[in-house]
């Protein structure tokens, strides 16, 4: 492979290094469709299958076309970019088209109030502080409700209500104004503890500093758990324990009643869960769908407790799963919903967090902002990949889930043929997962060296990459997973690129001859 990047200086100089020893860093010049092109020695211009395709940034290719033309029309037309606070913005549109797709998908009427960030992890934190501002709201509900009951009782009494056993247990006795300091010491104990999050094992939800902490790759996660709030991680293949989790952490405030002349104390649910956070296609855990079990239980658990759900569809999202939203396909309903990455058509930032208005605070529109947020060169480009989406009946839907099967088919033969290599295909649409077996038992010493050191499936990409031009990443938390999430402009023999690389790596694997790789 020509065209390298020697060791930079100022940036990267770490990574690249790495990219290096395995031939992984490359100085791509020119991007068009599912291709990064560049230039090689002899000056020839050579183009590299892009698998990894932005993490799934790219819908509609690099470069499209389309979406070009209109980036360059948007800028001609001199469209406010920066123009914050003047009421109008081309977000609104947005906001109105995404409803339209997203009430179809969810089959629903409600309303969804879209408030606008520039990345997916910013959008996962306005997920996350509005669900953090509606506890508190939901807290301080129950609390003025409590007061106004506590100040009844103690009327109760002081009119002659006596009070009962268990309430005279947890005052020591017949002395309202010991149960009432007891009730708010008790109280304010359950109200003092920290906010805490719901998440699957397994999950990405960004590497900012809260939503890492709902991020489940220790490695990511560990070194800032003191800055921000904990997540509670649910075993992702064990949907019954959604609800098992939601009851063990469960808390009440006490609450005092009158009823015949006879002051009680009752319990009343605590919201301990600021949101429960998931991905309906686990991304980076290594291209794990949720099942319509999960939808199920996860329903069901949120409105037990009382947990809002919140849908992560930032790499699942924009159609890639062959619907809009990847929950579709399992009866997912969320009330927030979370979109980035493809919503940009490739060249924009730009994030979203959609929120039911059965749960949407107005006033939360001036807690958060961002000066770059809902720009109108990203939204108008935002409202171009919409309507690419949705045109000619959503043929882009259909197109992802016809090219998606037939790159998994592909892979699922390989598997077939390879089945002491290849472990697990895994995915929907174009969201696809190979997943190698891990070669700790190989005959070979170098690839069980090799496989200890977790340099095995670097050296498979590097030989991807230089003798096959195919470019693929794994999954953050699933290093044997490689995955493919190419656009939707996919062409058979780009597939047959895929299916001979694949190939020719199962069987440097199966012949346990490491030398082979390039
Ligand atoms: N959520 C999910 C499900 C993701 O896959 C990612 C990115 N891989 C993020 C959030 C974070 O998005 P960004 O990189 O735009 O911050």
């Amino acid at each position: 492979m020509d065209s390298t990047i020697g060791s930079p200086e100022f940036a990267d100089s770490f990574m690249v290094e790495r990219l290096n020893e395995y031939g992984l860093a490359v100085r791509f010049q020119r991007a068009e469709g599912n291709k990064l092109y560049y230039v090689a020695d002899d000056g020839t211009e050579v183009g590299v299958l892009d698998g990894v395709s932005g993490f799934g940034s790219l819908m509609f290719g690099h470069n499209n076309p389309e979406i070009v033309e209109h980036a360059k029309w948007v800028l001609d037309q001199q469209t406010p970019v920066h123009a914050q606070m003047g009421g109008y913005s081309y977000a609104l549109n947005l906001a109105t088209e995404l409803n339209k797709i997203v009430r179809r998908e969810l089959q629903t009427e409600d309303k969804f109030f879209a408030q606008f960030g520039n990345t997916g992890a910013e959008a996962v934190e306005i997920a996350i502080k509005h669900a953090e501002l509606d506890r508190g709201i939901r807290i301080a509900g129950l609390k003025g409700g409590i007061e106004a009951n506590i100040a009844q009782a103690r009327a109760a009494v002081s009119e002659g209500a006596t009070i009962s056993e268990a309430a005279a247990a947890i005052a020591g006795g017949q002395d309202m104004d010991r149960l009432v300091a007891e009730v708010t010491r008790r109280n304010a104990e359950t109200e003092a503890r920290p906010a805490q999050f719901l998440a699957l094992e397994g999950g990405f939800h960004g590497k900012l500093i809260a939503s890492v902490q709902l991020t489940y790759n220790p490695g990511l996660r560990g070194p800032f758990r003191a800055l921000a709030a904990q997540a509670t991680f649910v075993p992702r293949d064990q949907p019954d324990m959604i609800a098992k989790v939601m009851e063990q952490d469960r808390a009440a405030l006490l609450d005092l009643v009158v009823q015949d002349g006879v002051v009680d104390v009752v319990e009343r649910d605590f919201p301990v869960f600021t949101a429960f956070l998931v991905e309906p296609i686990m991304g980076e855990a290594g291209i794990y769908p949720l099942t319509a079990e999960h939808a199920v239980a996860l329903r069901e658990a949120c409105d037990t407790y009382g947990v809002p759900l919140i849908a992560d569809e930032v790499q699942s999202g924009m159609g890639r799963s062959g619907t809009f939203l990847a929950g579709t396909q399992i009866g997912l309903k969320p009330d927030y919903i979370v979109l980035a990455k493809a919503l940009g058509g490739g060249i924009a930032k730009l994030g979203v967090v959609l929120i039911n208005e059965h749960i949407y605070h107005k006033p939360f529109e001036f807690i958060h902002s961002s000066t770059f947020a809902k720009d109108g060169f990203s939204t108008r480009i935002a409202l171009k990949v919409l309507e690419m989406l949705e045109a000619e009946d959503g043929k882009a839907y259909k197109l992802a889930a016809e090219r998606g099967a037939k790159a998994k088919a592909t892979m699922e033969a390989i598997k077939a043929d390879y089945p002491e290599i290849v472990k697990e295909i895994r995915g929907q649409g174009l969201m696809l997962g190979f997943e190698f077996h891990d070669q700790a038992g190989s005959a070979s010493a170098k690839i069980r060296e090799a496989n200890e050191t977790s340099v095995l499936p670097l050296r498979i990409l590097g030989h991807l990459m230089r003798k096959h031009d195919f470019r693929i990443a794994r999954t953050a938390s699933g290093p044997w997973t490689m995955r493919f999430e190419p656009s939707i402009f996919l062409t058979d023999e780009e597939i047959a690129t895929v299916d001979a690389a694949f190939r020719d790596v199962c069987e440097i694997l199966r012949s346990e001859d490491v030398s082979r790789f390039v």
